[in-house]
């Protein structure tokens, strides 16, 4: 038996997403707990359907606070402090934005820049009102809109780890579409985690990551993304200006513990760019980051949780 004869596959689509979950064993009840699982936390936390705990404060803001349940209150107050840092490219309260651009969606389309202005005016994460006692989310003003797509996938795949830990799971590897979180190695020792080489047809890959029990979360400019007359409009955008943020970046790659902190930084991290970014994570050592420039460079802030197997020579490592 060959390492992989021993791995069992089982995917779904869910959040819009090709959903994989990989297992030492052949076990369709527990693959479908997870599914069931997951599709539990999409129903909450979607704003792509008009139904969700979240679309319920969409729903009120302007209006009034809309109590919800403990975890979604922990990770609105979550992606709520991210995005009120200073100088943060992480807001939460985008929403209008996304639900303007449409990226990654049919019917998307360059919005004109008075549009763009008019929208910045409701993405301020400070009008926010959220609390405690109640478990209460306020948007203060009407129209704006709560889009958890940045640090929501990362949130569920730390939710199916702990929920194959309490299954007594050893070994698994869930990959909510970019989004990875594994428990215990693989089958040879570590789970490998390709990283894509960005717009390359057929698909192929720029190196390997090899983990165990590490997330690893990836966000780039390649996956999500619409062309008009030449130009590239990906799905991160700028809080400042609405456009898609441009800078040296193809992707970052965050391996960390959780995968929720991967999720968050990885959208944070793309918004500094290279050099800022690797200052910053000096101050987080359990959160190390990989970099792909638009000028082929694979640049590593550490290396301390992870081994990398480079596998195309049009891509350098940097550093
Ligand atoms: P990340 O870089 O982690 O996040 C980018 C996403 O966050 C953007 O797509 C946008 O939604 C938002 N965003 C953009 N700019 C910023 C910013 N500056 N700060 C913070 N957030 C920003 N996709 C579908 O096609 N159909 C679906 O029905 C669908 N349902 C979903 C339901 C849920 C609960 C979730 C979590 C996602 C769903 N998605 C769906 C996918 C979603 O639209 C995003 O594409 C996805 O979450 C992006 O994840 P990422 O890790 O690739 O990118
Ligand atoms: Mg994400
Ligand atoms: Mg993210």
């Amino acid at each position: 038996m060959t390492p992989d004869d021993r791995v069992y596959a089982y995917s779904a689509v869910l959040m819009g997403s090709p959903i994989l979950l990989k297992l030492f064993e052949h076990n369709e009840t527990l693959a479908s707990n997870v599914f069931r699982l997951i599709k539990l936390q999409e129903n909450k936390l979607t704003v792509n359907r008009q139904q969700s705990e979240v679309m319920s404060v969409n729903h009120a803001a302007g209006d009034h606070a809309v109590a919800v349940s403990k975890p979604v209150f922990d990770l609105i107050s979550r992606a709520k402090a991210v995005s009120v840092l200073e100088n943060s490219s992480f807001n939460f309260t985008i929403g209008p934005l996304v639900k303007r651009w449409k990226i990654g969606f049919s019917g998307n389309s360059v919005p004109a820049a008075t549009d763009l202005q008019a929208l910045l005016k409701i993405t301020d994460p400070h009008d926010v009102i959220l609390d405690e006692g109640s478990q209460s989310v306020f948007l203060h003003k009407a129209g704006m809109e709560i889009d958890l797509g940045a640090i929501a996938k990362g949130y569920i795949a730390d939710v199916v780890r702990d929920f194959l830990r309490e299954q007594r799971v050893a070994q698994a590897l869930i990959n909510l579409g970019g989004n990875v979180q594994t428990l215990g190695a693989g089958a040879e020792g570590a789970w490998a985690i390709g990283l894509k080489k960005p717009f390359s047809e057929p698909e192929s890959l720029i190196g390997v990551i090899n983990v165990t029990n590490k997330s690893v979360v990836t966000s780039g400019i390649y996956e999500r993304y619409f062309e008009l007359n030449g130009q590239r409009y990906h799905h991160i955008l700028d809080p400042k200006t609405g456009y898609p943020l441009d800078n040296e970046l193809l992707s970052v790659t965050i391996i960390s513990d959780d995968s929720i902190d991967g999720d968050i930084y990885t959208t944070l991290l793309y918004g500094m760019g290279v050099e800022k970014s690797l200052r910053y994570l000096q101050n987080f050592p359990h959160i190390e980051a990989v970099f792909v420039t638009k000028d082929q460079q694979i640049i590593f802030s550490s290396q301390r949780q992870f081994t990398f197997t480079p596998l195309d020579p049009d891509y350098h490592i940097t550093g």
